[in-house]
């Protein structure tokens, strides 16, 4: 399949979607090659999704262990070692980098351990210097956190290095309130931590159903998480003893250990020779592609977080497969970025799929909305007072679910299934219908009113 060129495919970026394309499409006959600069899985599994859930895990242990004296166990005073857990952690990552290398050998995808830049249409040059081309090439490099250009920036670290810190800072000052913002503040929180979050306006994860954002605020601050709201965030100093100072708009400056950027993530395009393509990046340095991740240049498409749709890894996955299917597999697909579930692995997580009310309302006028705010039973005998909030969005006159917005102990594992119900078109009636399982707190979802 090769004509003149050294490949049928250069993928650049081992992400998980570039994986999955390169895989999927040698699968389909063609001869692949992957560049990666850094380490096969990409953000997701070398320093992201797997690596942050397992400190989520680590995290609830803090919780669970003094709750667990309420349940009758005799639990001694017990220490955390932070080296023990990453250093577990790591090797998790350690075996999944692996599983991926052999997933992406057996199929015969060259991986090249190598940067790789665009020099053309069909051209590739390595760090190495090699010069390579290909019939079609996929850009599949995602996205680098974003660090705002202020004075003593480079003190701070980003989600990146915080697997990698030396031990639990005392103090850790959050910058930004979105995804990982809050999901660092509630594992460090619970690692000991003072955490404070500081957040240019006062919306938390923004996107999210507001009762359900405004319940994770309540509950982060009882828990002891402080928050600076409409608080620009200005520098950071350095200081004799060696601590950090935070300066902000409109509050006092905070001494801290350490200050973490999670102000979101920039589309890895920089230095990528785009341009030698005829490509040009959005304002947001994004890859505009169209509903086949094809970009303006024909034969070089562009899946995951470089394209900035949905930034999450199950998408980049499905964008990854559908361009293999279509180009290499005779199987035209598109992805249906419909009723894409999500979650935040905050202490209690958020899960959500749909529409929230707010969004619902402004496209449907009125909607109906049901609710179930509880207080899980574990958390009743724990005597730990926390309520759960689970919401569901239908349209008023066809009963259609639109939404559901859940926060609570194991949101994200029983909104995965209610999930699939929403993407069926199905209505309340359908849950009301199906009997409770209890006792449950999924039961909560056929009892909403
Ligand atoms: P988010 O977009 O979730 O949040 C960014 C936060 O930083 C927001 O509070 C935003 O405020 C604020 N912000 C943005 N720019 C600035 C700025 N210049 N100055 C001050 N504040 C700023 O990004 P994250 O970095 O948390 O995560 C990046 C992406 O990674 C997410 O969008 C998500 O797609 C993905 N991710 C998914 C996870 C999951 O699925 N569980 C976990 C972690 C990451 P404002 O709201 O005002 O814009």
């Amino acid at each position: 399949m090769t004509d003149s060129y050294d490949y049928d495919l250069f993928v650049i970026g081992a992400g998980s979607g570039g994986t999955r394309a390169s895989r999927v499409a040698a699968a389909y006959g063609a001869k692949v090659a992957v560049a990666e600069e850094y380490r096969v899985g990409g953000t997701c599994v070398i320093r992201g999704c797997v690596p942050k859930k397992l400190l989520v895990y680590g995290a609830h242990f803090a919780e669970d262990l003094a709750d667990a004296r309420r349940f009758g166990w005799n639990v001694p005073d017990c220490d955390f070692d932070w080296k023990v857990l990453t250093a577990n952690v790591f090797e998790e990552v350690d075996r999944i980098n692996q599983a991926y290398t052999s997933t992406l050998t057996n199929n015969k995808v060259e991986i090249i351990n190598d940067r790789a830049i665009i020099t053309g249409p069909h051209g590739i040059k390595l760090g190495d210097g090699r010069e390579l081309t290909a019939r079609r090439i996929l850009v599949a490099t995602g996205a680098t956190p974003s660090v705002p250009a202020c004075p003593g920036h480079e003190l701070g670290i980003t989600s990146n290095e915080a697997f990698h810190l030396d031990a639990v800072p005392k103090r850790m000052v959050i910058a930004g309130a979105g995804y990982i913002a809050n999901e660092f503040a509630g594992v460090f929180h619970q690692f000991g931590a003072h955490v404070t979050l500081i957040n240019r306006t006062d919306v938390i994860l923004r996107g999210y159903d507001e009762q359900i954002r405004d319940r994770l605020l309540q509950i982060s601050m009882m828990k002891g998480i402080d928050f600076r709201f409409h608080a620009d965030f200005r520098g950071i100093e350095k200081q004799a003893d060696g601590s950090l100072l935070v300066s902000m708009t409109g509050h006092d400056p905070i001494e801290t250990d350490c200050v973490m950027f999670a102000t979101g993530r920039d589309p890895n395009t920089k230095g990528l020779g785009l341009e030698t393509a005829g490509i040009e990046v959005d304002a947001k340095g994004a890859i505009p592609v169209n509903d086949a991740s094809q970009t303006s240049c024909d034969n070089i498409y562009a899946i995951g977080d470089v394209t900035n749709r949905v930034q999450l890894t199950p998408v980049a996955i499905r964008e990854g497969q559908a361009f293999a299917d279509t180009v290499y597999g005779g199987t035209p697909r598109t992805v249906d970025y419909d009723n894409i579930p999500s979650a935040v692995f905050s202490h209690p997580p958020i899960a959500s799929v749909g529409l929230t009310e707010g969004q619902a309302k402004n496209k449907f006028g009125s909607v109906k909305v049901y609710t179930s705010d509880f207080r899980p039973m574990k958390n009743v005998l724990a005597g730990r007072n926390e309520r759960a909030l689970y919401k569901m969005v239908c349209d008023s006159t066809t009963d259609r679910i639109l939404g559901i917005h859940m926060i609570g102990p194991d949101a994200p594992e029983i909104l995965q299934a209610a999930a699939v119900a929403v993407k069926a078109g199905l209505t309340k009636r359908a849950f009301d219908d199906t009997i409770a399982l209890h006792p449950t707190m999924a039961e909560e979802l056929v009892l909403l009113r």
